[in-house]
């Protein structure tokens, strides 16, 4: 059973290493981001005021959540529609981010985490994994890459999906957001002491790649 751990900033690069690693090895890929925002999605069409403990409650009460693989890619599915797309709009991932430093959010969420964890050889990716979801995982990453890098590669993802944004917004959005999770009181984005970190500024996804694989392939020594 193999456990791995990716972490960091929005746009450092997770998700698409973590599902390029977990093809490669044919282990899943679970993107623990795409939970928050489908809290986000949720509180939004409900209108629910999510600072409001009973109605945060019964909406993660019944909150029903499934994440498949259709052809080799991830859908994911809120009370049995699938979201893939709306949870990736640019609203989403502010919201995400409020929603997720409620602690009764994580707790929930992070139990489904675990239950997948423990079934399974897996990578996650998200921004406590290493520090809080998996803390004995057997090989814990932490990627970083400067703001204007990763505001790049986010602005860029939005556009070719047609949404109508501006860099700026982008850049500023994405600042915001990495105060939001790094200085939220319950497991905030954080390196795990024991993770390895890796500048992804400048480098290929395939160097990034051969920089992970490498690591792994030490830990199994
Ligand atoms: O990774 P992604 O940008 O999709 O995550 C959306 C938001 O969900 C993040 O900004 C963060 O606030 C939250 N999140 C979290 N913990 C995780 C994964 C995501 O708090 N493990």
């Amino acid at each position: 059973m193999i456990n791995i751990a990716i972490d960091g900033p929005s746009g450092s690069g997770k998700s698409t290493l973590a599902k390029l690693i977990a093809k490669k090895r044919g282990i899943l890929y679970l993107d623990t981001g795409a939970m928050y925002r489908c809290v986000g999605l949720k509180v939004k069409e409900t209108g629910i005021d999510m600072y409001n403990e009973e109605s945060l409650q019964n909406l993660l009460d019944n909150l029903k959540l499934d994440i498949k693989y259709i052809d080799g890619e991830q859908k994911v599915f809120l009370d049995g529609k699938n979201v893939s797309a709306k949870i990736r709009e640019h609203d989403i991932s502010k919201l995400a981010s409020d929603v997720s430093a409620l602690p009764a959010c994580r707790i929930k969420l992070v139990e489904i985490q675990h239950q997948i964890a423990s079934r399974n050889d897996c990578i996650l990716d998200g921004r406590d994994i290493g520090t809080f979801v998996l803390p004995n995982a057997d090989v814990k990453i932490f990627l970083t890459a400067d703001p204007e890098v990763r505001a790049n590669r986010r602005y860029k993802e939005l556009k070719a999906k047609g949404q109508d944004v501006h860099f700026k917004t982008v850049l500023r959005d994405i600042i915001e957001r990495d105060r939001n999770d790094s200085q939220r009181a319950f497991a905030p984005l954080k390196k795990a002491d024991d993770a390895c970190e890796l500048d992804t500024s400048f480098l290929s996804v395939e160097d990034v790649l051969n920089k992970i694989e490498e690591i792994i392939n030490k830990k199994g020594e």
